[in-house]
């Protein structure tokens, strides 16, 4: 064995060694709440691990499936009172299958290509616009299934005047899926964090920040999009914000991805010191901006990595809240993962679907007009949701909901024109 795998296994065991089997993170657990099962809980699986680390089990088929249907949400890790860092165990079984069982992490088309359009971000571009007009064609069973996740209307945004040289910078990163799918919310965003003082910048040789690479196992194209994030975001010190909390999370974990390579780890903790949610910086703005609504009622899904790795969850609704005349309804599972989990609805749709299906119950529930969601993949998500149980919601990211009110509470429409 390497020195990079006794490392990877060492800090697994670590990991294992801090969990004293309480179960506290079961309830917290959206597979383990489906189930019911030990082997779809994070205890289940921190203890298939060990087992098989510890040379007592076989890391066979039981093990792939336990782990395969794991939505790396990382809830448990927020729920754990002994602060159990369970995806080193999650990633540490999936090492252990790739020499045992090298087929496992193997996928259908459909993510493969989605996987290689990330580091083609114009070519991702132009086929999530085919795929809006064509989601109406006659399709595949599998796909026909998955293509109202692409009714969205766009919004045209129109900047607002930049700040000034002299106005505090902050760096932008756009994300692939989130740029390609739903750019209007990365120019909202960026609009309102103008309005609110920022000199904003958009470093040219930004890429993918490598999550769905990383988590299918292809760690060295992850590591590769790293560096280049790294150094094209090196160019000054100032704050790197995203509207992607899966992005958001992968890029505040890049230092986890050169254990073995302590110069870049160093630089990956320099960059990710400097990354957080663009919602943070507009709470720090130099001007504090005003929202108002049209009396709508507004629910929140929240970004699972958001809430359990990158860290703010409570922004979100805390905006939410923020904006006069709409009535926000926060939901008790609003923070629990919807089943996107990055490529896990088409890897695993049953599953997926009947996560969303509790999700939706939930939502009905309180009758929103719209929808909030803060990561693309939620998004798409989401909108299967409002269609499957037939909802009259609109789904869209926080950022274009606040850029509107924004516009509102200065007397303009999103084009400019005067309101009533
Ligand atoms: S991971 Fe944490 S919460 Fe879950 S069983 Fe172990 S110690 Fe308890
Ligand atoms: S990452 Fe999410 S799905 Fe996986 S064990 Fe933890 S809580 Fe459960």
């Amino acid at each position: 064995m390497s020195d990079m795998a006794e490392l990877w296994m060492e800090k697994a065991l670590a990991e294992i060694h801090h969990c004293n089997k309480c179960g506290f993170c079961l309830p917290a657990c959206p597979t383990y709440r489906l189930t019911g099962n030990e082997v779809d809980s994070p205890r289940g699986r921190i203890a298939l691990v060990e087992g098989v680390l510890n040379n007592e089990i076989a890391a066979d088929e039981g093990l792939s499936a336990s782990l395969s249907y794991c939505l790396g949400c990382r809830a448990c890790e927020t729920a754990c009172p002994s602060g159990v860092q369970y995806h080193r165990v999650l990633e540490a079984g999936k090492k252990v299958l790739d020499r045992t069982k090298p087929g496992h992490r193997q996928l259908t088309w459909v993510p493969r290509t989605l996987l290689k359009l990330t580091r083609q971000p114009k070519r991702l571009k132009r086929l999530a616009a085919l795929g809006r007009r064509t989601a109406h064609w006659p399709l595949p069973s599998r796909l026909k299934a998955l293509a109202p996740m692409l009714d969205y209307r766009e919004e045209s945004i129109q900047p607002v005047p930049p700040a000034p040289q002299s106005a505090p910078p902050a760096f932008f990163f756009h994300g692939c899926v989130q740029e390609a799918l739903f750019h209007d919310a990365n120019d909202a965003a960026k609009a309102l964090l103008s309005a609110a003082g920022y000199r904003v910048e958009d470093p040219p040789q930004q890429a993918c920040c490598g999550a769905l690479l990383w988590h299918a196992g292809r760690e060295e194209e992850a590591r590769d999009l790293a560096r280049r994030n790294i150094v094209a975001f090196e160019q000054g010190a100032a704050p790197v914000v995203n509207t992607a909390g899966g992005c958001g999370a992968m890029l505040k974990s890049y230092p986890e991805l050169f254990d073995e390579d302590p110069a870049w780890r160093e630089r990956a903790e320099r960059f990710a010191a400097r990354v957080s949610d663009w919602l943070s910086l507009l709470e720090a703005a130099p001007h504090r901006l005003e929202y108002q609504g049209t009396g709508e009622r507004v629910v929140l899904q929240n970004s699972c990595h958001l809430v359990n790795v990158e860290g703010g969850g409570e922004r979100p609704g805390q905006m939410l809240g923020a904006v006069a005349g709409d009535t926000y309804v926060p939901l008790a599972g609003q923070d629990r993962c919807c089943g996107s989990a990055g490529i896990y609805n088409i890897q695993h749709p049953e599953w997926a679907l009947q996560l969303l299906d509790q999700k939706m119950d939930e939502v009905a529930q309180a009758q929103p007009t719209r929808v909030v969601v803060v990561n693309p993949g939620c998004a798409l998500q989401m909108t299967l949701g409002v269609k499957r149980s037939h909802l009259n919601a609109e789904v869209e990211h926080l950022a274009r909901y606040l850029y509107r009110a924004f516009l509102r509470a200065q007397g303009q429409t999103e084009r400019g024109h005067q309101v009533g």
